[in-house]
């Protein structure tokens, strides 16, 4: 929600009119509060990814047991941690970063805040989708998360038991 210059009544953030006085909003006024809207996402997720990334980079590394052939490999998180990533894709959505997720596995992402995000932010909504999936910081052989630009429709990352591509 924002606040409308002219009546200060509290109105819709993409709101191009006001509902009550009708004031009209000019293209620099909602170019700004776009250009807001997309660092305000990214420096939500910094705060949240810290503690996200220090929880996955405890997984990193745990050799699968190779004794155990052919069930599934297990859920090396617990549910509570599980949880918190669920929290931080939530934060994705609210921020704007995230704008769709048609399947579990794949998320839509708006274009600019993506190109906006650090590296390590876009490793941690692979990961944080992977560990609400699988239980585990990667997933599983054969299976993958895919993340593609909402308006673009290009793929802009792939995250797969062989790693993160952000080709
Ligand atoms: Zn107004």
């Amino acid at each position: 929600m924002k606040r409308c210059p002219g009546c200060r009544e509290r109105i819709q953030d993409r709101a191009a009119i006001c509902r009550f006085c009708r004031y009209e909003f000019s293209e620099a006024e909602l170019e700004g509060e776009a250009r807001q809207r997309r660092i305000n996402a990214v420096i939500l997720l910094v705060g949240a990814g810290v503690i996200v990334t220090a929880l996955l980079s405890d997984r990193r590394g745990s050799a699968p047991d190779a004794s155990n052939y052919g069930p599934p490999s297990q859920p090396s998180l617990s549910q509570a941690e599980r949880d918190l990533c669920t929290r931080f894709i939530a934060r994705a959505v609210e921020g704007g970063l995230v704008m769709r997720r048609p399947k579990p596995d794949k998320l839509e992402v708006e274009d600019e805040v993506w190109a906006a995000a650090p590296a390590e932010v876009k490793r941690m909504l692979a990961q944080a989708v992977a560990c609400e999936i699988w239980g585990q910081s990667m997933p599983p052989d054969l299976e993958s998360v895919v993340i593609y630009g909402y308006r673009s429709g290009k793929r802009v990352a792939l995250l797969s038991a062989a790693g993160l591509d952000l080709g």
